[in-house]
């Protein structure tokens, strides 16, 4: 199983059927499905894949049950069918998570309340279990009593406590590598796919009153060159940005976008790391926050903040780790030592993508429906654009926007058979089964070929099948079987991160492809281990190697420091 995203710029000649704008999860899955049904497919991504909003998630593969609040009944329907077709798709990666939603005397909405919504979101979920292996099935809900729940989750403050429902939604493992799993899907099927690549404009005739859009301008931002792309329709799938991909055209085509800041934090693990639930934790403010337990830590959030209209790349605020901190304290048992500034690890930020509603101040009740816009009514031709949506949902998005392609611009075009509800994710062992076995197939080779058991356990997960990619780099020099990072990543998949997956900056390489840089800040020794490995692949002078740690320090160090400013929380 080896499979590249080439990243080549020769293969830019000719017509393309669809162009798309955009390398987060929606446009990575409309390239997969595009061209796995035979369609001549581009991607232009002005970062890194999954580096926008898909990498700011709460990591669920999930139907939202807290937008049954807001009545959003499809959406929720719509991300629990999504929910299964994910995780019998990617069970490598896709994984039964317990959720507990805790209530308290004071809660509001009451406990009953929860507990009808808990067993609507249930009901929601008819087609949950449907060709799936007794190991994925999903089973029922139930109520969980005080000591019970306490004994699962000793950091919840007893006081008042009536007990919790628990119910099962799955977690996104490591959603940076599930998103580049689609990319190779889609790279199987053909799409050129181009990271750190930005559109900047597009390609365009006027016919009378009308623009017709024939493809794109864009820039490499790591050459400085600048390439046409000609294609027959394009995609916008700009994420929070779509409106700004639009502005070149210079009229207004009615797309609005509410944008608003997300940010978890990840901490020390409450309850000393023996918890083993999610857990809905929602204060006596009004205010919630999802505890999850993942690798090893909690990881918690997230905010809702609505973004102003000109911020561009919001940054983790003092207030929204203070907002985030004091919430949870305030859910928990005098037991458990609040957190504080100091037990924050890492903070993550991402801007949703909301369809706009009118004048209302808040985000927190935006519906997360996605909706396809077709310019052809505003008087631009061949282009669309994908608004709003949830990374559960973006495979049926990019469906219906395939879909829609075929019925309009691309109507006639020879396709292919294809069924992404029915296909398995590049790395998943197979459709719908139980990845237990294979993971520990794939372990046991993976220590047979020299990696430390910790490090074969996280590339099993992490590649699925694809770890036979990792035994080959490691047979031809075992010298990469060695951990290069605290979290127990070997050398050889920054080799696959530069060979096979693009990756061209460290932050690429640490904070996507491997899972450094999604756990803690990488040291400097780390840092300096991965480039000189990268830099040999990718031609970096001794000079260049020490730039490239030097700003990737830099930056997170910035960031960072931005958020530090405030130390005290309130409980
Ligand atoms: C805090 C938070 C928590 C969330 N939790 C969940 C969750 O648990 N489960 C869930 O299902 N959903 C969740 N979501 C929603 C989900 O993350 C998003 O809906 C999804 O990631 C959006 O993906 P996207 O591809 O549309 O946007 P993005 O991931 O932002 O991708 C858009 C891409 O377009 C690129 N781009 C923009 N302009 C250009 C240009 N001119 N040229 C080239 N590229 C360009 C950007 O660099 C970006 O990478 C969460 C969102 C947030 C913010």
């Amino acid at each position: 199983m080896h499979q590249t995203i080439s990243r080549s710029f020769d293969t830019l000649d000719g017509v393309f059927d669809v162009a798309v704008i955009g390398g987060g999860i929606t446009g990575v899955c409309v390239a997969r499905e595009a061209a796995s049904r035979g369609l001549r497919t581009i991607l232009v991504e002005r970062n890194d894949f999954g580096s926008g909003t898909s990498a700011a998630t709460t990591k669920y593969i999930h139907g939202g049950i807290r937008y049954l609040e807001q009545f959003d009944v499809a959406v929720v329907r719509e991300s629990l069918r999504e929910r299964r077709i994910l995780a019998l798709g990617a069970p490598h990666l896709v994984e039964q998570t317990r959720f507990i939603m805790p209530g308290w005397r004071w809660s509001r909405p009451p406990t009953a309340l929860i507990g009808a919504g808990v067993l609507a979101y249930h009901g929601l979920s008819f087609d949950r279990n449907i060709d799936t292996p007794d190991a994925l099935r999903i089973p029922r809900p139930r109520w969980m009593s005080k000591s019970e729940l306490l004994g699962a989750v000793p950091w919840l403050d007893p006081s008042g406590l009536q007990g919790g429902f628990a119910y099962h939604d799955t977690l996104n493992v490591h959603p940076e590598r599930l998103l580049l799993d689609y990319a190779m899907s889609a790279a199987a099927a053909g799409a050129v796919l181009l990271n750190h690549v930005e559109a900047l404009d597009f390609r365009l005739v006027s016919v009378a009153d009308s623009l017709e859009v024939r493809g794109l301008r864009v820039r490499d931002r790591l050459s400085g060159h600048e390439h046409e792309i000609v294609s027959r329709v394009v995609v916008n799938a700009a994420g929070p940005w779509i409106d700004r991909a639009l502005e070149p055209l210079g009229r207004s085509l009615g797309v609005g976008v509410d944008r608003s800041k997300g940010v978890h934090v990840l901490t020390r693990p409450l309850g000393g790391g023996r918890v083993r639930d999610a857990v809905f934790a929602r204060a006596r403010s009004g205010k919630h926050v999802i505890v999850s337990p993942w690798m090893g830590k909690s990881f918690i959030g997230p905010t809702d903040t609505p973004l102003a209209a000109d911020e561009r790349d919001p940054v983790v605020d003092p207030d929204d780790v203070e907002l985030i901190l004091s919430t949870v304290n305030s859910t928990m048992s005098d037991a458990e030592p609040p957190l504080t500034f100091d037990d924050v690890e890492l903070t993550t930020v991402g801007v949703r993508p909301l369809i706009r509603r009118g004048n209302e101040d808040s985000t927190y009740s935006a519906s997360r429906r996605h909706e396809l816009y077709h310019h052809t009514d505003a008087g631009v031709l061949n282009l669309w654009s994908i608004g709003g949506g949830k990374w559960t949902t973006a495979r049926a998005t990019a469906e219906q926007m395939v879909d829609a392609l075929l019925a309009h611009e691309l109507k006639g075009s020879p396709t292919r058979a294809f069924a992404s509800r029915r296909t398995a994710a590049y790395g998943a062992f197979a459709w719908a089964e139980d990845p237990r076995p294979f993971l520990t197939v794939a372990t046991n080779e993976l220590v047979a070929a020299g990696l430390p058991t910790r490090s074969a356990e996280l590339v099993a997960r992490l590649f699925g099948a694809a770890y036979t990619r990792i035994v080959d780099v490691v047979n031809a020099n075992p010298a990469l079987a060695e951990p290069v990072s605290e979290a127990g990543d070997v050398g050889a998949q920054v080799v696959v991160a530069v060979v096979d997956e693009a990756a061209r900056t460290l932050s690429d390489i640490v904070d996507r492809r491997l899972v450094v840089g999604t756990i803690h800040a990488p040291s400097a020794d780390t840092l300096t281990h991965v480039a000189r490995i990268a830099g040999e692949l990718l031609g970096w002078s001794p000079d260049q190697r020490l730039d490239e740690v030097r700003r990737e320090l830099d930056r997170r160090q910035m960031l960072e420091s931005h958020w530090r400013l405030r130390r005290s929380v309130n409980r």
